[in-house]
């Protein structure tokens, strides 16, 4: 398994990677965001891991970037950066999961296997996924109502893969941060009704059948009634 790290801080950068590569990880390093997304571009790793604060491009250009060169890798945001909206930030730009400096290195680990797990689960199934008239292409990667192509970002599309994996289940807020961000979110964050929204936007506004219900007080589900 081949993992990009980019990091400016070469005491980070030394640490990774030979921790990493005692873990039997196959590692390269880039230390600013311009020579990352270069590497992110033009090779194959099986997961990034990208800082936030870096020289030349910082990491959420670098994570947007990729994602618009549509190249669907795992994107581990790491960064000394904590807060919700930063997180929010990341997530925006299409990273997948966000570890907060100083973090120990098995939590590193289980990130990443958590991650890898993810992405090689979804392309094993290789089907699809149906509610009503919105199927969704777990090769691909991207959804489809009626003749519409919809274009999703990484964290839409897991969200919209769990639902459509619950169809007609109500799930709560905290099972989607748990099994979608694999975080326990702080109460009081709205993350989840963020992306709810930005889903709604793309899968059901344009369309006369609404498919995300909300339930007060419960939570969400995808339904065709
Ligand atoms: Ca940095």
């Amino acid at each position: 398994m081949r993992i990009l790290i980019v990091e400016d801080e070469m005491k980070v950068v030394d640490f990774l990677k030979m921790g990493l590569g005692e873990a039997g990880y196959d590692v390269e390093a880039a230390f600013d965001g311009q020579m990352g997304y270069k590497l992110a571009a033009n090779s194959h790793f099986d997961l990034i891991i990208l800082d936030v604060i870096l020289p030349v491009m910082n990491g959420f250009e670098v994570c947007r970037k990729i994602r618009e060169k549509n190249v669907d890798v795992p994107v581990l945001m790491l960064t000394a950066l904590g807060t919700t909206e930063d997180k929010l930030d990341g997530f925006n730009a299409g990273a997948d999961d966000y570890l907060v400096k100083p973090f120990e290195f098995a939590e590193l680990i289980a990130r990443i296997k958590a991650l890898s797990k993810r992405s090689s689960a979804g392309f094993m199934a290789g089907s699809f996924l149906k509610v009503a008239d919105l199927e969704l292409d777990m090769h691909k990667k991207v959804a489809q109502r009626g003749k519409t192509t919809i274009e999703l970002t990484a964290k839409e599309y897991a969200l919209l893969e769990y639902l459509m994996r619950n169809k007609g289940r109500v799930v709560s807020r905290s099972e989607i941060a748990e099994k979608v961000w694999e975080i326990s979110f702080d109460t009081g964050t709205n993350i989840v009704d963020v992306y709810i929204n930005l889903l709604r936007k793309k899968i059901d506004k344009n369309f006369e059948q609404k498919l995300i219900q909300t339930r007060i007080g419960l939570g969400y589900s995808i339904d065709s009634d």
